[in-house]
Parts: C-alpha cells; sequence; structure tokens
C-alpha cells in the first residue's frame, strides 16, 4: 500500500534555535531575494530515519511551498533531508491570487492544512494510501488522527519518529 508522509517544515524541521544561526542562511537558484533559515540538524536526521524505515514518498504541505517546489528540494537537499518529494498540496482557495510564488510571508493567508491535504488526496487519486500529516499546528479538521504533532520549540524528535515508522505500518482504519 501506499504510504505518503505531509511534511510541514517550520516548527518540524527548522526550529525556534536553528532560524538564529544566522551565518547559516543561504539562498537557493530560484529565489535571490530571500535567505533561508537552516534546519536542526537533529530533526533532519529524525526525518530521515522516519523516511527511510517507511519507505513513504513525501508531500509539501508547508508554506514554504510559496517558494516553489524546486526551491523547496533544494533547501531540504541542501540541509541533508533525503526524501522522494512527489509534489505539494494545493491551495483550495477560490480566489486564485492567493498562492504566487515568492509571495511575501506577511501576505500568505492559509486555509486549514487539512481540507488542502484532503484535496491533494482527491487530485491524485491516494484517498486509499496511509498518510501521516508532520506539523506543528494542528488545523487538521477530519484527518486529525493521522497528526504527529511538533513544536516550534523542539521541531521532530525520535518519539515522533517512532509514532510516524508505526502508523504508516499499522493496518489502516
Ligand atoms: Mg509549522
Amino acid at each position: 500500500m501506499r504510504k505518503l508522509l505531509f511534511l510541514d517544515i517550520d516548527g518540524v524541521l527548522a526550529t525556534a534555535a536553528s532560524v538564529h544561526l544566522k551565518d547559516k542562511y543561504y539562498q537557493t537558484p530560484f529565489d535571490k531575494s530571500f535567505h533561508h533559515y537552516p534546519f536542526a540538524t537533529s530533526c533532519v536526521e529524525a526525518l530521515n530515519c522516519a523516511l527511510k524505515e517507511s519507505e513513504a514518498e513525501v508531500v509539501i504541505s508547508s508554506a514554504w511551498r510559496m517558494f516553489g517546489l524546486d526551491a523547496v528540494k533544494f533547501c531540504l537537499e541542501h540541509e541533508g533531508v533525503k526524501a522522494n518529494v512527489i509534489g505539494e498540496t494545493p491551495e483550495t482557495r477560490t480566489d486564485s491570487s492567493w498562492y504566487v510564488p515568492n509571495r511575501k510571508l506577511d501576505s500568505y493567508i492559509s486555509t486549514p492544512r487539512g481540507l488542502e491535504i484532503q484535496a491533494w488526496l482527491d487530485q491524485n487519486k491516494a484517498t486509499d494510501a496511509k498518510i501521516v500529516i508532520v506539523d506543528d499546528c494542528t488545523d487538521m479538521v477530519h484527518l486529525k488522527k493521522r497528526l504527529v504533532k511538533t513544536s516550534w520549540e523542539k521541531g521532530l524528535e525520535m518519539h515522533h519518529t517512532f509514532r510516524i515508522i508505526s502508523m504508516l505500518k499499522e493496518e489502516k482504519a
């Protein structure tokens, strides 16, 4: 059965401590106007472990997708994440001006992330897949039982990794 991990970044890989490592800020080839902040090494290791053990594919649900999927993939690779990234969740608002690559963070308004994840599952005919949502927020509506909730302070920790692996191995409810 197909396994999918919906990945947030802030509060999962980037943490309250890691974003202050200003000497490690970097640019992508896709966005010269934005300096990306680094991820926490321990969180990257925890994610790599979860992905290696579960063999899950990754869909980006983070607001970082506003920079474009290629830029997000660049950032993940730059930070040492070993992920098979197969897509990004769509915006579900009818206002098409909402989702614009390189849009400034302060003009970014989000709908419940659970609805964006459901839209991706529907559009990609993946409603039968086993999924885990890794996020420090809880706006997952009906998909909340698939959430592994992290924190902005600590990001992804090994106890989350064990939970992710067991959720992707268990029989689908
Ligand atoms: Mg977050």
